[in-house]
């Protein structure tokens, strides 16, 4: 995990380098603008820690203009500058995060979690299992590499078992989630679809993806 800091007070440089180093994070710190659009250009970092003051210019100028580059990695903004305002001003120009100095090396770090995480859930745009592949963008699904052609309502049961495979699901829960009902008549009509998914996706690759829980609901193996 790379992690660019942007900070040119010495000292908290090197206690920030320490700090992200010592949590296996990759650090690459570097004291203005100039060197972190420069960074930017030649690595790819997963979080940014910003710093505003920085010698030759704003940060929020500088993040102003990353963004309308398209650089889309989370931001967090470090600064003395602690009003509302600027807190505002800061998430409006493209930070993901404010902390204000002083800060706490703890708070920092959670907040570095908490942002790759939420990363790494909007970048998951393809769910891979057992060879089957479901394009979220896309809404198509492949298996083996072969085109299925699936209604839109077995693609969404699709993705649900995708999203938990492995856990048993309960009729009414998939039927919940499809339908936004749990009635008696859906949970049959769930045995249909069910019935259909598996024409499309076991039948013709001789695989299985589904397995009935008796009395329960269904699984993806
Ligand atoms: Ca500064």
């Amino acid at each position: 995990m790379r992690v660019l800091v942007v900070e040119d007070q010495h000292r908290l440089g090197q206690f920030l380098l320490q700090g992200l180093s010592e949590c296996n994070y990759t650090v690459n710190w570097v004291k203005n603008c100039a060197q972190a659009t420069d960074a930017l250009a030649e690595s790819a970092f997963e979080v940014v820690v910003l710093d505003l003051g920085l010698p030759d210019g704003d940060g929020l100028d500088m993040l102003s203009k990353w963004r309308e580059a398209r650089f889309n990695e989370p931001v967090l903004i470090l600064s003395a500058r602690d009003t509302l305002a600027d807190r505002i001003r800061g998430l409006d120009q493209g930070a993901d995060d404010y902390l204000q100095k002083p800060f706490s090396l703890e708070e920092l770090l959670a907040r570095i979690r908490a942002l790759v995480r939420r990363q790494s859930t909007k970048k998951q745009t393809v769910l891979n299992h057992s060879g089957i592949q479901l394009d979220l963008l896309g809404h198509t699904v492949t298996v083996d590499g072969e085109l299925r052609d699936l209604t839109s309502r077995e693609y969404s049961l699709l993705e649900i078992f995708m999203q938990n495979h492995g856990r048993v699901l309960s009729r009414t829960l998939i039927a919940e989630k499809i339908w936004s009902s749990n009635s008696f008549v859906d949970t049959n009509l769930l045995e249909v679809y069910m019935s259909r998914l598996r024409n499309k996706l076991e039948a013709p690759c001789g695989k299985v993806f589904f397995k009935t829980v008796r009395g329960v609901g269904y699984k993806m193996v």
